[in-house]
């Protein structure tokens, strides 16, 4: 299991604005400033964004 983070401005795939992202671990949700969208970094090496599953999941605390 990695830990690792990374930083990086990557495309969105909605909507093609450039998403900046901070220290993000693989399969953190971010939003796109863009469009809104929720997005969850799948891949980090490189990275990788895919839009997230719109039903609302309960990860546990
Ligand atoms: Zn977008």
């Amino acid at each position: 299991m990695s830990l690792e983070t990374i930083s990086a401005t990557v495309e969105c795939p909605e909507c093609f604005g450039q998403v900046e992202l901070v220290e993000v671990m693989q399969h953190e949700i971010v939003q796109c400033p863009e469009c809104g969208v929720d997005l969850e970094v799948v891949d980090i090496d490189p990275v990788r964004l895919e839009l997230a599953p719109e039903e609302e999941e309960d990860w546990g605390e």
